[in-house]
Protein backbone atom coordinates (compact mmCIF):
# COMPACT_ATOMS: atom_id res chain seq x y z
CA UNK A 1 0.00 0.00 0.00
CA UNK A 2 1.64 3.47 -0.32
CA UNK A 3 1.75 6.36 1.71
CA UNK A 4 2.52 9.51 2.43
CA UNK A 5 5.26 11.49 4.56
CA UNK A 6 5.92 15.16 5.26
CA UNK A 7 9.87 14.78 4.12
CA UNK A 8 10.66 18.64 4.32
CA UNK A 9 9.54 21.87 6.36
CA UNK A 10 7.77 23.75 3.90
CA UNK A 11 8.89 26.99 3.40
CA UNK A 12 6.25 29.35 2.30
CA UNK A 13 4.03 27.84 0.06
CA UNK A 14 4.26 23.91 0.50
CA UNK A 15 5.73 22.06 -2.78
CA UNK A 16 4.98 18.64 -3.80
CA UNK A 17 9.25 18.35 -2.82
CA UNK A 18 8.29 18.52 0.78
CA UNK A 19 6.26 15.67 0.67
CA UNK A 20 6.90 11.74 -0.26
CA UNK A 21 5.23 8.67 -1.30
CA UNK A 22 6.75 5.40 -0.24
CA UNK A 23 5.20 1.74 -0.36
CA UNK A 24 5.06 -0.33 2.64
CA UNK A 25 2.91 -3.61 3.64
CA UNK A 26 -0.44 -3.16 4.98
CA UNK A 27 -0.24 -3.55 8.65
CA UNK A 28 -2.10 -6.38 10.79
CA UNK A 29 -4.47 -5.65 14.01
CA UNK A 30 -3.92 -6.50 17.46
CA UNK A 31 -6.56 -7.26 19.64
CA UNK A 32 -8.45 -4.27 20.15
CA UNK A 33 -7.39 -2.62 16.72
CA UNK A 34 -8.91 -3.26 13.25
CA UNK A 35 -7.62 -2.87 9.75
CA UNK A 36 -9.36 -0.16 7.80
CA UNK A 37 -9.34 0.69 3.88
CA UNK A 38 -9.44 4.46 3.42
CA UNK A 39 -12.09 5.97 1.27
CA UNK A 40 -11.92 9.31 1.80
CA UNK A 41 -9.28 11.43 3.25
CA UNK A 42 -9.87 15.49 4.58
CA UNK A 43 -7.45 17.90 3.22
CA UNK A 44 -7.35 21.48 5.85
CA UNK A 45 -5.85 24.05 5.55
CA UNK A 46 -4.59 23.77 9.60
CA UNK A 47 -2.58 21.06 8.44
CA UNK A 48 0.00 23.30 6.86
CA UNK A 49 0.53 25.25 10.63
CA UNK A 50 1.06 21.28 11.73
CA UNK A 51 4.13 21.11 8.89
CA UNK A 52 5.95 24.11 10.51
CA UNK A 53 8.37 22.91 13.64
CA UNK A 54 6.63 24.99 16.18
CA UNK A 55 4.36 24.49 19.08
CA UNK A 56 0.51 25.04 18.99
CA UNK A 57 -3.00 23.93 19.55
CA UNK A 58 -1.83 20.38 17.97
CA UNK A 59 1.63 19.34 18.17
CA UNK A 60 3.44 19.14 14.57
CA UNK A 61 4.11 17.03 12.10
CA UNK A 62 6.92 14.97 12.56
CA UNK A 63 9.80 14.44 9.17
CA UNK A 64 9.79 11.48 8.06
CA UNK A 65 6.42 10.06 9.11
CA UNK A 66 3.10 9.84 7.88
CA UNK A 67 0.58 13.26 7.41
CA UNK A 68 -2.48 12.62 9.27
CA UNK A 69 -5.99 13.94 8.86
CA UNK A 70 -9.59 12.83 9.30
CA UNK A 71 -10.16 10.02 7.55
CA UNK A 72 -13.85 7.88 6.75
CA UNK A 73 -13.03 4.09 6.16
CA UNK A 74 -14.26 1.22 6.39
CA UNK A 75 -13.07 -1.54 8.43
CA UNK A 76 -11.92 -5.08 6.93
CA UNK A 77 -10.83 -6.79 9.46
CA UNK A 78 -11.88 -6.25 13.18
CA UNK A 79 -10.51 -7.66 16.68
CA UNK A 80 -12.35 -4.83 18.93
CA UNK A 81 -15.88 -6.43 19.69
CA UNK A 82 -16.96 -2.85 19.00
CA UNK A 83 -16.25 -2.97 15.06
CA UNK A 84 -17.02 -5.71 12.67
CA UNK A 85 -16.09 -6.08 8.86
CA UNK A 86 -17.72 -3.06 6.21
CA UNK A 87 -18.30 -0.84 9.30
CA UNK A 88 -18.01 2.57 8.06
CA UNK A 89 -15.96 4.82 10.70
CA UNK A 90 -14.41 8.30 11.36
CA UNK A 91 -11.34 9.75 12.82
CA UNK A 92 -7.32 11.29 12.55
CA UNK A 93 -5.90 8.64 10.63
CA UNK A 94 -2.58 8.54 8.58
CA UNK A 95 -2.50 9.37 4.78
CA UNK A 96 -2.18 5.94 3.41
CA UNK A 97 -4.54 3.47 1.95
CA UNK A 98 -5.30 1.05 4.79
CA UNK A 99 -4.43 1.73 8.35
CA UNK A 100 -4.36 -0.44 11.29
CA UNK A 101 -6.43 2.11 14.21
CA UNK A 102 -6.84 1.30 17.89
CA UNK A 103 -10.55 0.83 18.74
CA UNK A 104 -10.18 4.20 20.78
CA UNK A 105 -9.29 6.36 17.83
CA UNK A 106 -12.57 5.09 15.26
CA UNK A 107 -16.03 5.64 15.66
CA UNK A 108 -18.78 4.29 13.68
CA UNK A 109 -21.04 6.86 11.33
CA UNK A 110 -24.19 6.66 10.11
CA UNK A 111 -24.35 6.78 5.96
CA UNK A 112 -28.03 6.51 6.19
CA UNK A 113 -28.20 10.22 7.91
CA UNK A 114 -25.81 11.46 5.22
CA UNK A 115 -23.04 10.06 2.27
CA UNK A 116 -20.02 9.10 4.40
CA UNK A 117 -18.11 11.79 2.83
CA UNK A 118 -20.53 14.53 4.78
CA UNK A 119 -19.00 13.43 8.12
CA UNK A 120 -15.64 15.12 6.95
CA UNK A 121 -17.55 18.16 6.02
CA UNK A 122 -20.88 19.51 7.00
CA UNK A 123 -21.81 16.49 9.85
CA UNK A 124 -17.77 16.78 10.30
CA UNK A 125 -14.86 19.42 11.93
CA UNK A 126 -14.98 22.14 9.36
CA UNK A 127 -19.60 22.25 9.86
CA UNK A 128 -18.74 22.42 13.72
CA UNK A 129 -16.34 24.61 13.60
CA UNK A 130 -18.66 26.67 11.64
CA UNK A 131 -21.64 25.85 13.86
CA UNK A 132 -19.58 26.59 17.62
CA UNK A 133 -17.89 29.70 16.18
CA UNK A 134 -20.80 31.47 14.48
CA UNK A 135 -23.61 30.62 17.45
CA UNK A 136 -21.13 30.35 20.54
CA UNK A 137 -18.80 33.68 19.73
CA UNK A 138 -20.73 35.40 17.04
CA UNK A 139 -24.27 35.05 18.38
CA UNK A 140 -25.94 36.41 15.44
CA UNK A 141 -29.58 38.21 15.77
CA UNK A 142 -32.33 38.35 13.65
CA UNK A 143 -31.68 41.43 11.32
CA UNK A 144 -28.23 41.96 11.96
CA UNK A 145 -25.26 41.95 9.69
CA UNK A 146 -22.61 39.23 9.60
CA UNK A 147 -20.12 38.89 7.50
CA UNK A 148 -17.78 35.82 6.26
CA UNK A 149 -14.51 35.70 4.51
CA UNK A 150 -13.54 32.06 2.90
CA UNK A 151 -17.33 32.51 2.40
CA UNK A 152 -17.35 29.69 -0.12
CA UNK A 153 -15.24 27.06 1.69
CA UNK A 154 -16.00 24.78 3.81
CA UNK A 155 -16.43 26.53 7.01
CA UNK A 156 -17.70 29.68 5.52
CA UNK A 157 -20.53 28.46 3.52
CA UNK A 158 -21.68 26.55 6.79
CA UNK A 159 -21.40 29.99 8.91
CA UNK A 160 -23.60 31.82 6.49
CA UNK A 161 -25.98 29.53 6.00
CA UNK A 162 -26.63 28.88 9.92
CA UNK A 163 -26.64 32.66 10.32
CA UNK A 164 -29.53 32.98 7.72
CA UNK A 165 -30.82 30.08 9.38
CA UNK A 166 -30.75 32.55 12.55
CA UNK A 167 -32.56 35.67 10.44
CA UNK A 168 -29.26 37.76 9.50
CA UNK A 169 -28.10 39.68 6.85
CA UNK A 170 -25.17 37.45 5.38
CA UNK A 171 -23.08 39.33 3.31
CA UNK A 172 -19.53 36.56 2.14
CA UNK A 173 -16.19 37.55 0.67
CA UNK A 174 -14.60 34.69 -1.68
CA UNK A 175 -12.41 34.70 -4.38
CA UNK A 176 -14.14 34.07 -8.15
CA UNK A 177 -17.31 35.36 -9.73
CA UNK A 178 -18.11 31.47 -10.02
CA UNK A 179 -17.98 31.47 -6.17
CA UNK A 180 -20.08 34.75 -5.55
CA UNK A 181 -22.94 33.75 -8.10
CA UNK A 182 -22.99 29.78 -5.90
CA UNK A 183 -22.96 31.98 -2.54
CA UNK A 184 -26.07 34.22 -3.80
CA UNK A 185 -28.00 31.96 -6.23
CA UNK A 186 -27.39 28.96 -4.67
CA UNK A 187 -26.65 29.47 -0.54
CA UNK A 188 -29.10 32.95 -0.52
CA UNK A 189 -26.26 35.11 0.98
CA UNK A 190 -27.72 38.62 0.79
CA UNK A 191 -24.61 40.01 -0.82
CA UNK A 192 -20.93 38.63 -1.74
CA UNK A 193 -17.50 40.21 -2.91
CA UNK A 194 -14.88 39.21 -4.58
CA UNK A 195 -11.74 40.15 -3.16
CA UNK A 196 -9.71 39.59 -6.37
CA UNK A 197 -11.67 41.99 -8.45
CA UNK A 198 -13.30 44.33 -6.12
CA UNK A 199 -12.17 46.63 -3.64
CA UNK A 200 -13.35 45.14 -0.11
CA UNK A 201 -14.07 47.93 1.77
CA UNK A 202 -15.22 50.00 -0.55
CA UNK A 203 -18.00 47.09 -1.37
CA UNK A 204 -18.40 46.22 1.95
CA UNK A 205 -19.86 49.52 2.21
CA UNK A 206 -22.18 48.93 0.08
CA UNK A 207 -23.11 45.48 1.18
CA UNK A 208 -23.84 46.49 4.73
CA UNK A 209 -25.79 49.29 5.06
CA UNK A 210 -26.32 49.16 8.56
CA UNK A 211 -23.06 47.88 9.96
CA UNK A 212 -21.06 45.08 10.42
CA UNK A 213 -22.12 43.36 14.12
CA UNK A 214 -20.16 39.84 12.98
CA UNK A 215 -17.43 39.21 11.31
CA UNK A 216 -16.40 35.64 10.85
CA UNK A 217 -12.72 35.66 10.68
CA UNK A 218 -11.55 32.90 8.38
CA UNK A 219 -8.85 34.45 6.16
CA UNK A 220 -6.88 37.11 8.06
CA UNK A 221 -4.67 39.61 6.15
CA UNK A 222 -6.19 42.67 4.22
CA UNK A 223 -9.69 41.27 4.31
CA UNK A 224 -9.80 41.25 7.81
CA UNK A 225 -8.79 45.01 8.73
CA UNK A 226 -11.15 46.03 5.65
CA UNK A 227 -13.99 45.19 7.86
CA UNK A 228 -13.02 47.06 11.14
CA UNK A 229 -14.14 50.45 10.08
CA UNK A 230 -17.12 49.18 9.78
CA UNK A 231 -17.71 47.13 12.77
CA UNK A 232 -20.67 48.42 14.70
CA UNK A 233 -21.10 48.92 18.82
CA UNK A 234 -20.63 45.16 20.68
CA UNK A 235 -19.88 43.43 17.54
CA UNK A 236 -18.39 39.86 17.96
CA UNK A 237 -15.42 38.90 15.85
CA UNK A 238 -15.00 34.69 16.26
CA UNK A 239 -11.34 34.70 15.09
CA UNK A 240 -11.29 31.12 13.08
CA UNK A 241 -8.67 31.36 10.33
CA UNK A 242 -6.08 33.41 8.64
CA UNK A 243 -4.97 31.31 5.72
CA UNK A 244 -4.23 34.32 3.98
CA UNK A 245 -1.12 34.15 6.20
CA UNK A 246 -0.21 30.59 6.58
CA UNK A 247 1.96 30.57 3.78
CA UNK A 248 4.05 33.80 4.85
CA UNK A 249 7.67 33.35 5.61
CA UNK A 250 7.66 36.64 7.37
CA UNK A 251 5.14 37.95 10.06
CA UNK A 252 2.02 39.29 8.19
CA UNK A 253 1.57 42.91 9.93
CA UNK A 254 -1.88 44.94 9.43
CA UNK A 255 -3.88 46.95 10.90
CA UNK A 256 -4.07 47.35 14.36
CA UNK A 257 -7.26 46.76 16.03
CA UNK A 258 -7.09 48.13 19.06
CA UNK A 259 -8.13 51.41 18.70
CA UNK A 260 -11.83 49.57 16.62
CA UNK A 261 -12.30 47.21 19.44
CA UNK A 262 -12.33 50.00 22.11
CA UNK A 263 -14.56 52.15 20.28
CA UNK A 264 -17.00 49.70 19.65
CA UNK A 265 -16.88 47.84 22.89
CA UNK A 266 -16.53 44.35 20.14
CA UNK A 267 -15.36 41.15 21.06
CA UNK A 268 -12.49 39.67 19.02
CA UNK A 269 -11.94 35.76 20.35
CA UNK A 270 -10.02 33.22 18.91
CA UNK A 271 -11.05 29.43 19.27
CA UNK A 272 -10.57 26.02 17.84
CA UNK A 273 -13.54 23.56 17.42
CA UNK A 274 -11.73 21.13 20.02
CA UNK A 275 -12.56 23.74 22.39
CA UNK A 276 -15.72 22.44 21.97
CA UNK A 277 -15.87 18.95 22.07
CA UNK A 278 -17.92 17.96 25.11
CA UNK A 279 -20.92 19.72 22.88
CA UNK A 280 -20.37 17.68 19.75
CA UNK A 281 -23.21 15.82 20.16
CA UNK A 282 -25.42 18.85 19.86
CA UNK A 283 -23.22 20.83 17.24
CA UNK A 284 -23.58 17.45 15.15
CA UNK A 285 -27.42 16.55 15.61
CA UNK A 286 -28.35 20.38 14.65
CA UNK A 287 -26.23 20.59 11.51
CA UNK A 288 -27.84 17.21 10.65
CA UNK A 289 -31.15 18.42 11.33
CA UNK A 290 -31.07 21.32 8.87
CA UNK A 291 -29.08 19.58 6.27
CA UNK A 292 -32.33 17.14 6.59
CA UNK A 293 -35.16 20.09 6.53
CA UNK A 294 -33.04 21.54 3.19
CA UNK A 295 -32.26 24.70 4.96
CA UNK A 296 -28.36 23.75 4.45
CA UNK A 297 -26.71 23.21 2.16
CA UNK A 298 -23.32 21.90 1.53
CA UNK A 299 -20.99 21.14 -1.20
CA UNK A 300 -17.51 19.22 -1.44
CA UNK A 301 -14.92 19.28 -4.21
CA UNK A 302 -13.76 15.70 -4.08
CA UNK A 303 -10.43 14.59 -5.65
CA UNK A 304 -10.31 11.46 -7.06
CA UNK A 305 -7.06 9.14 -6.72
CA UNK A 306 -4.68 8.78 -3.59
CA UNK A 307 -1.96 9.67 -6.02
CA UNK A 308 -3.37 13.81 -6.14
CA UNK A 309 -4.20 14.15 -1.82
CA UNK A 310 -0.93 16.56 -2.19
CA UNK A 311 -2.32 18.19 -5.36
CA UNK A 312 -6.03 18.18 -3.35
CA UNK A 313 -3.83 20.16 0.14
CA UNK A 314 -1.92 22.49 -2.19
CA UNK A 315 -4.92 23.75 -4.01
CA UNK A 316 -6.12 25.09 -0.81
CA UNK A 317 -4.37 27.84 -0.94
CA UNK A 318 -5.26 28.39 -4.62
CA UNK A 319 -8.60 28.66 -4.01
CA UNK A 320 -9.38 25.76 -5.96
CA UNK A 321 -12.09 24.08 -3.73
CA UNK A 322 -16.05 25.30 -3.78
CA UNK A 323 -17.03 23.66 -0.41
CA UNK A 324 -15.04 21.09 1.88
CA UNK A 325 -11.73 19.95 -0.32
CA UNK A 326 -12.16 15.65 -0.11
CA UNK A 327 -9.76 12.82 -1.66
CA UNK A 328 -11.70 9.77 -2.35
CA UNK A 329 -9.40 7.31 -2.64
CA UNK A 330 -11.67 4.18 -2.45
CA UNK A 331 -15.17 3.10 -2.99
CA UNK A 332 -17.47 2.17 -0.08
P1 LIG B 1 -11.77 26.23 2.84
O1 LIG B 1 -12.67 25.17 2.36
O2 LIG B 1 -12.32 27.60 3.13
O3 LIG B 1 -10.55 26.31 1.83
C1 LIG B 1 -9.63 27.33 1.87
C2 LIG B 1 -10.10 28.56 1.06
O4 LIG B 1 -9.38 29.69 1.53
C3 LIG B 1 -9.77 28.49 -0.41
O5 LIG B 1 -10.75 27.81 -1.17
C4 LIG B 1 -9.65 29.95 -0.81
O6 LIG B 1 -10.88 30.44 -1.31
C5 LIG B 1 -9.34 30.66 0.51
N1 LIG B 1 -8.01 31.26 0.47
C6 LIG B 1 -6.84 30.65 0.15
N2 LIG B 1 -5.84 31.52 0.20
C7 LIG B 1 -6.38 32.73 0.54
C8 LIG B 1 -5.85 34.04 0.74
N3 LIG B 1 -4.53 34.31 0.62
N4 LIG B 1 -6.71 35.04 1.08
C9 LIG B 1 -8.03 34.80 1.22
N5 LIG B 1 -8.58 33.58 1.04
C10 LIG B 1 -7.76 32.57 0.71
O7 LIG B 1 -11.07 25.73 4.19
P2 LIG B 1 -11.80 25.45 5.58
O8 LIG B 1 -13.23 25.81 5.48
O9 LIG B 1 -11.42 24.09 5.99
O10 LIG B 1 -11.07 26.47 6.56
C11 LIG B 1 -11.39 27.86 6.53
C12 LIG B 1 -10.56 28.56 7.62
O11 LIG B 1 -10.96 28.06 8.90
C13 LIG B 1 -9.07 28.31 7.51
O12 LIG B 1 -8.38 29.48 7.85
C14 LIG B 1 -8.83 27.23 8.53
O13 LIG B 1 -7.52 27.20 9.01
C15 LIG B 1 -9.84 27.61 9.60
N6 LIG B 1 -10.24 26.52 10.47
C16 LIG B 1 -10.16 26.73 11.82
C17 LIG B 1 -10.60 25.79 12.70
C18 LIG B 1 -10.55 26.08 14.15
O14 LIG B 1 -10.77 25.16 14.95
N7 LIG B 1 -10.31 27.31 14.55
C19 LIG B 1 -11.10 24.48 12.24
C20 LIG B 1 -11.22 24.38 10.78
C21 LIG B 1 -10.79 25.38 9.95
P3 LIG B 1 -10.98 31.79 -2.22
O15 LIG B 1 -11.20 31.33 -3.61
O16 LIG B 1 -12.15 32.49 -1.62
O17 LIG B 1 -9.69 32.53 -2.05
Amino acid sequence: QKQIKLVKRPVGTPVEEDFEFSQVPIGEPAEGEVLVRTNYISVDPYLRGRMNDVKSYVPPFELNSVISSGVVAQVVESKSPHFKENDIVTGMLGWQEYSVAKESVIRKIDTTLAPASAYLSVLGMTGLTAYFGLLDIGQPKDGETVVVSGAAGAVGSTVGQIAKIKGAHVVGIAGSDEKINYLIDELGFDAAINYKTEDVKTALYKACPNGIDVYYENVGGPIGDAVLPLLNKFARIPVCGAISAYNNEKADIGRRVQGYLIKTSALMKGFTVGDYAPRFKEGTEALAGWVQEGKLQYEETITDGFDHTIDAFLDLFKGANLGKAIVKVSEI
